[in-house]
């Protein structure tokens, strides 16, 4: 199999540490080109920006985009018009329109387009969607709790319109269920809480239900200090499951089935392989619209300002 010659654009912290070595020690891909205005990789050609190393760099033939959702769109647009591969971080986009149109776009264009989720590449989540397939759901209650100053320091674009706030690592969570539960839900209640100097929501709350009605429960903060959450319990009619640590450690009624170790990036690039060598896309914004729901139909909740330092 020839090897699909790979651009990275957005040089940032999930470009330097996932991407770049998932791609390494995949053969699949060579890593040929970056684009980005303040960042390069020593051995790799630098373009200043997409268009430029569209122009100039005719046989690239895939595009990781790695810069934040505010800019997705354009960015995929210009790369899928160029007739390249594109795989795209989470979220896909600011809206879910975008994303629609960027579908169409790859269909007419004949090339492959990947709305990633990462999470869903976590150990344990496949197993778990097996388990619950055959299950009825009771319950769940999905914990994920981090501190924002320790993930994304001085990332600006994280509190403003388009990058979601606490939805941005809890679009993760979401990314988890709506792989794993059996039946679609449906949002019936959320609370967002908005520092009175940001955007976007510092922590969320939300209720949801099945066509059974299970409870299905979130709870997202950014706030947490000390240990870290982001766990997933789940009670069905055959006892509990949990997914826990991010989705790689899988446990069922008192037996730890599966610890997994870091395989997130790893299993994004085999899957994006795959999908080119098929000719295919994957496209699933069901996360997406989960949080386009939460901002609909949530109330939004004042709250002290917050301050990086
Ligand atoms: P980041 O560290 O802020 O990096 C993104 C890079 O994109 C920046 O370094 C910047 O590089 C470029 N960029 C920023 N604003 C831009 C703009 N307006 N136009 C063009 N380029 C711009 O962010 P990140 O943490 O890597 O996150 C990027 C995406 O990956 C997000 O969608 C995030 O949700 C997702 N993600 C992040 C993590 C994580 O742990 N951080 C995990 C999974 C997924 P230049 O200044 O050099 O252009």
């Amino acid at each position: 199999m020839n090897s699909t010659s790979v651009a990275i654009v957005g040089f940032g912290k999930i470009a330097r540490d996932q991407h770049v070595p998932a791609l390494r020690d995949n053969a699949a891909f060579t890593l040929d080109a970056v684009a980005s205005r303040n960042a390069s990789l020593e051995g790799v050609a630098h373009f200043r920006d997409i268009q430029t190393l569209l122009d100039e760099r005719p046989d690239i033939q895939a595009i990781s985009l790695c810069a934040p959702p505010q800019v997705r769109y354009r960015q995929a647009r210009a790369a899928i018009a160029a007739g390249k591969h594109v795989m795209l971080e989470k979220p896909p986009g600011a809206t879910l329109s975008e994303v629609e149109d960027l579908r169409a776009q790859a269909e007419r264009a004949g090339v492959t387009l990947f709305a990633t989720w990462h999470s869903r590449y976590a150990a344990g989540v496949a197993q778990a969607r097996e388990w619950l397939s055959e299950r009825r759901v009771r319950s769940v209650n999905v914990q994920w709790k981090e501190d924002v100053r320790r993930w994304h320091p001085g990332q600006e674009w994280i509190w403003e319109a388009g990058g979601l706030g606490v939805f941005d690592p809890g679009i993760n969570a979401l990314s988890i269920i709506t792989a794993i539960l059996p039946e679609p839900f449906f949002l019936t209640q959320g609370e967002l809480e908005v520092p009175a100097n940001r955007q976007g929501p510092i922590a969320a709350t939300l209720a949801f239900r099945d066509a059974h009605d299970a409870d299905i429960r979130a709870e997202f903060d950014w706030r947490q200090t000390g240990p870290q959450t982001w766990d997933i319990y789940i009670e069905t009619d055959a006892g509990p499951l949990s997914l826990t640590q991010g989705g790689s450690r899988l446990t069922i009624g008192d037996e730890v089935l599966l610890e997994g170790g870091d395989v997130e990036y790893p299993g994004l690039y085999a899957r994006f392989a795959e999908l080119i060598a098929n000719g295919e896309s994957d496209v699933d914004v069901a996360p997406l619209r989960h949080v386009a729901d939460a901002f609909l139909l949530g109330q939004r909740v004042s709250v002290s300002a917050f301050h990086d330092d």
